[in-house]
């Protein structure tokens, strides 16, 4: 049983690594702007008011990604483990998930940083391509599909984010840099934090990852 939290700016690759990382531990990811996003397509009371948030690069007020992380976190399949990626990304969401993780007795044990330079992180988002299927990440130069705008595991469609433009992914740096920057001093407090170099082969970062969490 594990109860992990990665960390890292847009395009660090936090779902792709979340992915592989649950596989090999058996528990579930909980990723925030998937559940977000999910939410803006069926049009939920929780979509609709995330929707203009997300559209600028800004987050999504604490108390609504609060109660939907809780409300997650409640499920039965969450018992054995969870990775939590893209939460907490403010200093008052980590405080407010210690709160909660508290009460039932659980804990984190281990938060992970996948570093990557700034200057790399415009580029991997703007060529991002994701699958309407399955979720699956691609990139045009660095991880192209197989065939162009299908993917190579399930043949579903590829499209491009909504926020994957040049001048929301800006704002997305920004907020990175002044709310979530903060919450790995809280994570280095509680002596839970190490980082990742997020540079290479998709297998050697998540080796890198696997020595971390130990
Ligand atoms: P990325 O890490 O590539 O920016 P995500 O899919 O994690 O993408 O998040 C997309 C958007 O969803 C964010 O820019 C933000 O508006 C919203 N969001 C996701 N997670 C949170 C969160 N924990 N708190 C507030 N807003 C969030
Ligand atoms: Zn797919």
């Amino acid at each position: 049983m594990k109860s992990l939290i990665l960390i890292g700016p847009p395009g660090a690759g936090k779902g792709t690594q979340s992915k592989v990382l649950c596989e090999k531990y058996g528990i579930v990811q909980i990723a925030t702007g998937d559940i977000l996003r999910a939410n803006v397509k069926e049009n939920t009371a929780l979509g609709i008011e995330a929707k203009g948030y997300m559209d600028k690069g800004q987050l999504v007020p604490d108390k609504l990604v609060v109660d939907m992380v809780v409300g997650r976190l409640g499920q039965d399949d969450c018992k054995q483990g969870f990775i939590l990626d893209g939460f907490p990304r403010n200093v008052g969401q980590a405080e407010a998930l210690e709160g909660v993780l508290n009460d039932c007795n659980r804990k984190i044990d281990a938060a992970i940083g996948i570093v990557v330079e700034s200057k790399d992180l415009v580029d991997r988002l703007t060529g991002r391509r994701v699958c309407r299927g399955c979720g699956a990440s691609f990139h045009v130069s660095y991880n192209p599909p197989k065939a162009e705008g299908v993917c190579d595991l399930c043949s579903g469609e590829l499209y491009q984010r909504d926020d994957d433009t040049s001048s929301t992914i800006e704002s997305r740096l920004e907020v990175y840099e002044r709310e979530t920057r903060p919450v790995i001093d809280f994570y280095i407090e509680k002596g839970l934090y190490s980082p990742v170099e997020g540079v290479g082969t998709m297998e050697t970062i998540t080796k890198e990852i696997v020595k971390a969490i130990g």
